[in-house]
């Protein structure tokens, strides 16, 4: 099904500013809550309609210029060239703002190809005045564009000549200054043969039928907490769910770096800002109002927590309580809306030896915060029914001799490809960090080192928290690796992607040569990560994206599909760690289960009697659901 995103019309903030011919603004307007449209008008104008609910003012593009660098912010621009009218839009939904960025460009495109009304037919034509929502791009319209914009480029074989720098006033030096330095930014930029050929329309974003109910019930304004099995599309889900909220009020969390970096997002604790939440009420809450924090919990208006499951129940009891006394409003958690979302029966809180584990569910908080619990059953990282059934039943702490046979047998199992060896998931991080630094020290060869650009060398502990690659990296011909961010996904270059370092470019980059299990052979370049930081600061690292992989922790690979895997289950202590583990493997192919126990699947009993209680409560609306429809019918 597709999600609901494809309306002509976006909600945002503007302000629309018109400007002199050195591009300062002599007159501004500042709507905070508008809506804005495109349509055509009596004379088949491209129009921008911009209202804020009582009066409206319409905008006939003519030629523009548009720029969509912080697009994923929430933010774009568009100025009217001939009028010299900037609008700036900010605080929309980003994949709404996408889709009408890139409709608007089409439609401008395509429309070239139709002669302009001349203006003397234009008055005396007599028309009524008409507004007339825009059709939803089709492939004729895109077909036009890019054969208006060949026949332009053609035209202008100069790099870095746009389309929409024709009919730029010559005197207007401070025009002409904004193109040359913004274009690069711009989807103006996209235009230029160089970079990009064609134009398109952003990929329409397929969710599930019970995707999408969890996305609508999100968008009526509901807390809601979403559960389902290790790879069911929750954290795919929430991230299009990031999409759709508007981004000022909207902060993606989730429980561990690794997790937030999945979603965009930050920790929960670096969102709360109340480290550990152990100290009293009173101390979180002056935390929580410091400068920079404060603002995280005034602004705030939608929470999303990925991971739930790792969430320890006080310290989610003392955010509802600090949201409360920061917000100065007793509704739960002061009004603000809960998109959280995990599987309990995968790995529980870090706590203490001494203490007992306490779930966010058996907070005092949760009932009083959560209105609505939904559930995605259809696994979307494994697509072998009997592994999808095999895993079911670890997950709810059943191993069965067929299960336990299945599993012992994959000890056997030949992982190893084309000098790519399978990962080690182990249960104690220690393990993780000497596998990995032996191995490469094993390697014979030369060392490279890469060390990463952060914006603020500084804060390295935090970026440290949040970004899923190190500070410094050491690579060998032969180094086990493994991508940490998705760099193509339609060829198999994704998030978790494993692979060997086969050479090194020459040159003084030394850039590693990485091939990969799906068969591609890459040169790995650095990439960037953004994140926010205290008080909304965006701080970010530039670095390979590659982790050694050797060994990985249960831990950090939770919310992750693997290729290839090798786990050793015998020092197994949480229950859902071998969930977690097996559940990582695309397919039993792709699994090697090292010294298998049966003892150690285990589901956590509190978890099992909430899971029953939620699916009794479905069922007990479904029930009454269905009775009213059957009365109804009647
Ligand atoms: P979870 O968070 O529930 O463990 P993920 O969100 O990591 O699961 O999704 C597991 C895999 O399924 C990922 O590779 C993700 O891209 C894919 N996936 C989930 N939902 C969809 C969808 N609607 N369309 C395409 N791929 C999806
Ligand atoms: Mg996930």
């Amino acid at each position: 099904m597709l999600a609901k995103q494809l309306s002509p019309e976006i909600q945002s903030s503007i302000t629309i500013e018109y400007l002199n011919s050195s591009g300062q603004a002599l007159k501004r307007k500042v709507i905070r809550n508008s809506f804005i449209s495109l349509g055509r008008n009596e004379f088949r104008d491209l129009v921008l309609k911009v209202s804020d609910g009582k009066l409206q003012q319409n905008f006939v593009i003519k030629q523009i210029q548009l720029f969509t660098r912080f697009i994923r912010d929430g933010k774009a621009s568009v100025v009217l060239l001939p009028e010299n009218i900037q609008l700036l839009i900010s605080n929309c939904p980003a994949d709404k703002l996408k889709h009408f960025m890139k409709t608007l460009l089409i439609k401008h495109e395509a429309g070239k190809k139709e002669k302009p009304v001349n203006e003397r037919t234009r008055l005396l034509s007599g028309l009524p005045r008409m507004f007339e929502t825009i059709s939803p791009v089709q492939k004729k319209d895109v077909e036009q564009a890019n054969e208006m914009r060949a026949k332009a480029n053609s035209e202008t074989p100069v790099k870095g000549k746009g389309l929409s720098h024709k009919g730029v006033n010559g005197g207007n030096r401070c025009q002409q200054k904004r193109t040359r330095t913004e274009s690069s930014n711009s989807l103006i930029a996209d235009l230029r043969p160089s970079k990009k050929p064609t134009l398109s329309m952003p990929k329409q974003i397929r969710l599930s039928t019970e995707q999408s109910l969890v996305l609508n019930t999100v968008l009526s304004g509901r807390n809601v907490f979403f559960t389902g099995s290790a790879g069911t599309g929750k954290s795919y889900l929430l991230k299009r769910i990031v999409g759709a909220l508007p981004p000022k009020s909207t902060y993606a969390t989730a429980s561990t770096g690794v997790a937030a970096c999945h979603i965009g997002g930050t920790t929960l604790h670096a969102f709360a800002g109340i480290g550990s939440g152990k100290a009293s009420l009173e101390q979180c809450i002056e935390l929580a109002k410091r400068p920079g924090v404060r603002q995280h919990w005034t602004s705030c208006k939608h929470l999303i927590i990925d991971e739930i499951s790792m969430v320890e129940g006080e310290f989610f009891d003392k955010l509802e309580a600090v949201a409360r006394a920061v917000r100065g409003k007793d509704e739960p958690f002061g009004g603000i809306q809960l998109i959280v979302c995990g599987d309990f029966l995968q790995l529980p809180p870090v706590t203490q030896a001494s203490s007992q584990t306490k779930f966010c569910f058996q907070g005092k908080s949760w009932r009083k915060c959560i209105h609505l619990t939904m559930e995605l059953t259809e696994v979307r990282r494994q697509t072998d029914k009997n592994f999808i059934s095999l895993l079911q039943a670890i997950r709810l702490g059943r191993c069965t001799d067929d299960v336990a046979r299945q599993l012992l047998q994959t000890t056997n199992h030949k992982v190893e490809r084309d000098g790519i060896l399978a990962t080690r998931l182990c249960t104690h991080k220690d393990d993780v960090e000497i596998t990995n630094e032996r191995r490469l020290q094993q390697l014979p060869g030369e060392s490279h080192s890469y060390e990463a650009l952060d914006s603020d060398p500084m804060l390295v502990k935090t970026i440290n928290a949040q970004c899923p690659v190190n500070q410094q990296i050491q690579l060998k011909k032969g180094a086990q690796v493994m991508l940490a961010k998705n760099l193509d996904v339609s060829r198999g270059l994704v998030n978790g992607a494993r692979g060997v370092v086969i050479k090194f470019e020459e040159g003084n980059k030394n850039l590693p040569v990485v091939r990969f299990l799906c068969g591609v052979t890459e040169v790995i370049k650095p990439d960037r990560w953004v994140f926010k930081g205290h008080g909304g600061i965006y701080l970010s690292r530039q670095q390979l994206p590659l982790k050694l992989a050797w060994a990985i922790s249960i831990h950090k690979s939770q919310g992750m599909s693997l290729d290839c895997v090798e786990i050793s289950l015998s020092r197994v202590f949480e229950s859902g760690q071998a969930y977690v583990a097996l559940s990582r493997a695309r397919n039993l192919e792709g699994l090697r289960v090292m010294d298998f126990d049966p003892k150690v699947v285990r589901a956590n009993p509190y978890v099992l009697q909430f899971y029953h209680q939620m699916q009794k409560e479905r069922a007990l609306r479904q029930t009454s659901l269905d009775d009213f429809l059957d009365k109804e019918n009647c």
